[in-house]
């Protein structure tokens, strides 16, 4: 396909507007779905092709089908703000283009072209442009992704692919309505090792840090924090956030990007603005026992997660098999944290300049 062109199925049953009105009064995240999905398909030979807009209903899978067996397959997660004028708008849908054709070159499968990505997000927020809730913290969840589908059970790559994008309307990512969040060290489990898929947004990466985030709630903490896998001692980053942390003399660290952690865009645009702020921040390793000294002797006055779906989110407590610990009182968000939220929140609404050409209005 040179074109992106997609056909527009017409909506046999659209929700009507009093229904999707309720629906989006509290959506909570990743269970209010909107009306159409994307569907663009890929065959050995043919490359991408049959690219539409259509109503959003379940697909039919051969039991064959080897994604169901050998597990390649890629996404991405992106989100549509509401602006404060009642627009649409995208932030770096660009980046995130480029991560989903990185993550399909680590898996085997066929890149799909930047423009074909950017315009199938577009295509889904036109045709879903009403399900984009206007609250606070609202916003329409993408789900772009893409999974083998040839019909085969031998192990290689697929030669058959479908690319999807599904919407979801999503409030606060957090239910419990605390300001921080608690993490649990995992000790037994590791995310990703050198040479592995750590780098790479694909579902096997999560089946496998499952197991790890229930055992963090076991123990009564919201997130799992994982270390990395070779000398275990590296904090690296949670199940589906990057970590962020602020010391007395103003100066900023984060894990840097070694092949091993998922490069968030939401990590990438905090670097840009702390800079952009005059701070001094480092792509630097940090080791869990000098978090922990650093925490209690307040060398370390906050620490934060950062990802597109909880945005930027203060860490509270800090719970391993060595005991806990607190940052700073444990319960209140830090004001560095709170100024960057802010600051990347009011550029994603259209509230501040977007200097960096982020912002792609719909
Ligand atoms: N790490 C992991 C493992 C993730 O799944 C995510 C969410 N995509 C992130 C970090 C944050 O990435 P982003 O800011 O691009 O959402």
């Amino acid at each position: 396909m040179t074109e992106p062109t997609f056909r527009i199925e017409p909506h046999a049953t659209p929700v009507d507007a009093g229904t999707r009105a309720g629906m989006l009064v509290d959506p909570g995240f990743g269970r209010v779905f909107t009306d159409h999905m994307v569907v663009i398909n890929y065959k050995e030979g043919m490359g991408w092709h049959d690219a539409r807009v259509q109503a959003r209903a379940p697909i039919q899978m051969d039991p064959a089908s080897s994604v169901l067996h050998y597990a390649q397959e890629i996404f991405e997660g992106m989100k549509a703000y509401r602006t404060e004028d009642g627009g649409a708008a995208l932030f770096r849908a660009d980046a995130n283009a480029a991560r989903f054709a990185r993550s399909a070159e680590r898996m085997a499968m066929p890149p799909l072209p930047e423009p074909l990505f950017l315009e199938s997000v577009r295509q889904l927020v036109a045709a879903d442009r009403d399900w984009i809730p206007g609250q606070e913290g609202g916003a329409l969840y993408l789900r772009p992704f893409m999974f083998a589908s040839e019909v085969f059970l031998g192990v290689k790559p697929s030669s058959e692919y479908l690319y999807m994008v599904i919407g979801s309307a999503v409030g606060a990512y957090f239910k419990s309505g605390t300001p921080t969040v608690s993490l649990w060290v995992s000790a037994d489990y590791t995310r990703a090792a050198p040479g592995g898929t750590g780098s790479a947004k694909c579902g096997g990466n999560y089946a496998a840090s499952l197991l790890a985030q229930s055992e963090a709630i076991r123990h009564g903490c919201d997130q799992v924090v994982f270390l990395d896998a070779v000398e275990r001692r590296w904090v690296e980053e949670l199940g589906g956030m990057n970590l962020f942390f602020v010391f007395d003399d103003g100066s900023m660290i984060t894990p840097p990007l070694r092949g091993t952690i998922l490069p968030g865009i939401t990590r990438d645009s905090i670097l840009t603005l702390a800079r952009d702020m005059g701070i001094t921040v480092r792509e630097e390793r940090y080791a869990i026992d000098q978090w922990r000294a650093d925490a209690t002797s307040g060398r370390l006055r906050e620490a934060f997660a950062c990802g597109t779906a909880a945005v930027v989110t203060p860490i509270g407590t800090v719970r391993g098999a060595d005991g806990d610990f607190r940052v700073g009182d444990g319960a209140t968000p830090g004001e560095l944290t709170l100024k960057l939220r802010t600051a990347l929140v009011d550029i994603q609404r259209g509230l501040a300049p977007d200097r960096h050409g982020w912002v792609e209005k719909l």
